[in-house]
């Protein structure tokens, strides 16, 4: 073989490092990212933490290498501390150790690693980066909204916040910069102190790398992209949804019970409400025996993933008779559902969300309007997205009580109000396949992005 032939060989394969926070909702938009750049014709390198695990012999990851961080920390940490304290010793824990690995891998590679693209919360990987002199990529699974609001939180006195905040009116006011955020709107509730959080969105934001990576289509949220890019002054790459580039990749945390698709196939279209808090969120026994008898009262049948131990201090099998009897005569329960199929059933017509960032995309995506039920910071901040500017949601805040969820499954599945919001969620769905078609603004980005890290190769 020529010398210049084994030469074009490396340099078409050149490799690229992925470091995923391994929580679910992360996950998966970053190994879709990582499938698709396979597919343009490069190594792929995932490290993997020590919980949630990827099925590595999965086809959908076939060439791909799997690295471990070392000292990266087991799921029992999580759970004892709060979201910012884990971030900030898993950043301390693997900084070393990830350099060391990195140096290794770039010997094996003959030098020859694109980029690291790192989920922002692994904020260690900048100085291994930096170190190493490889351009780095952050990438952000949640909304350039909630990215938008941490830079400008980055740059708060957190003592002054606090005491301004005290105020109802300062509370109410527009965040000139990221209109049309309230204060209060700002996603700082779910981490742990303000301080501590404050502290790490600047160190999140310490290091910004070569640009910014979104899972996110500038029609829904050009403004805060345009506001980071001013502030920034890097490039963002605004190529998602994600899931349209890499359709087959999902990290699914449990198995998937597709019983449920056969059972919507009975359901009358737009009539059935699909309810799911995601991977992470809990409820109490008592929410769930008010939104068993809303969701019956409404009249509508129902679909509604109760993961095991998402039910605080009960399981499903233990749940209460009268729930039983609801969910038999008008509801289907699964553990995990599959829910791109599901929110692309066209029994499917509305969906009852926590308001992660993966799942308003893949229902706008399809076209389906919400009914918000958030928990913390980010996801209130998309609630609010989906309830006043996309106008595609009904929130349904403070306690759970029946008669507010038999309400709002009505306005939403049955009265004119819901099938205004389906319109808009149906056009907002053909912006977005617009976007990633070709010349559409993900689909640019995405080229653009394969070129510079292409460049000096070709
Ligand atoms: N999901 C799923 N089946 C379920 C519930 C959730 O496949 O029964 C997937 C969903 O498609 C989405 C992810 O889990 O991709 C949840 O991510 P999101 O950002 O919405 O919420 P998080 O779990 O991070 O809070």
């Amino acid at each position: 073989m020529e010398k210049g032939e084994a030469m074009g060989k490396k340099r078409e394969k050149r490799r690229i490092v992925l470091v995923p926070l391994t929580l679910h909702g992360h996950l998966t938009p970053i190994l879709q990212l990582g499938k698709a750049l396979s597919l343009k014709g490069f190594s792929i390198t995932v490290f993997q933490g020590q919980f949630n695990r990827v099925n590595t012999s999965s086809p959908h990851y076939s060439g791909f290498q799997f690295l471990d961080v070392t000292g990266s920390l087991p799921e029992s940490e999580l759970m004892r501390l709060s979201p910012v304290e884990f971030l900030m010793k898993q950043n301390k824990m693997s900084e070393a150790n990830f350099k060391t690995s990195i140096g290794q891998l770039l010997v094996q590679q003959g030098n020859d690693i694109a980029c690291i693209i790192y989920d922002e919360f692994m904020s260690f990987c900048g100085a291994t980066a930096e170190e190493y002199k490889l351009p780095s990529f952050i990438f952000t699974a949640a909304s350039a909204t909630h990215k938008a609001c941490q830079v400008f939180l980055s740059k708060l006195n957190a003592k002054k916040f606090l005491m301004e905040m005290e105020d109802p009116g300062v509370q109410d006011t527009v965040v000139e910069a990221l209109h049309p955020i309230r204060y209060k709107d700002l996603p700082t509730s779910g981490f742990g102190p303000l301080e501590s959080f404050l502290e790490s969105c600047r160190v999140v934001n310490k290091r910004t790398g070569s640009g910014i990576i979104l899972n996110t289509a500038s029609c829904l949220e050009s403004s805060s992209l345009s506001w980071m890019q001013r502030e920034l002054g890097i490039p963002m790459y605004a190529l998602g949804p994600l899931h349209a580039l890499a359709k087959a990749v999902k990290s699914s945390l449990l198995e998937e019970d597709r019983g449920c698709l056969e059972w919507l196939n009975k359901q009358k279209p737009r009539s059935v409400i699909y309810i799911s808090l995601g991977s992470l969120g809990s409820m109490e026994i008592k929410d769930v025996l008010e939104m068993a008898s809303g969701l019956y009262n409404s009249n509508q049948p129902f679909l509604w993933v109760i993961r095991p131990g998402s039910i605080v201090g009960s399981e499903i099998e233990s749940l209460p008779e009268e729930v039983n009897k609801k969910v038999s005569e008008r509801g289907y329960i699964v553990e995990w559902a599959p829910q791109n199929e599901v929110l692309g059933h066209p029994a499917v017509g509305g969906f009852w969300s926590h308001c992660g960032w993966n799942s308003i995309l893949e229902s706008i995506e399809e076209g389906v309007p919400f009914i918000c039920r958030p928990f913390q910071g980010e996801q209130k901040l998309n609630a609010m997205y989906l309830e006043s500017v996309w106008r595609i949601g009904i929130q349904l805040g403070g306690e759970v009580e029946r008669g507010k969820v038999e309400r709002a499954v009505k306005r939403l599945i049955v009265d004119k109000e819901g099938a205004n919001m389906r319109r808009r969620a149906l056009d907002l769905k053909e912006m977005i396949k617009a976007s990633v078609r070709i010349g559409g603004s993900s689909y640019n980005a995405f080229d653009e992005l394969v070129k510079y890290l292409k460049a000096g190769t070709e």
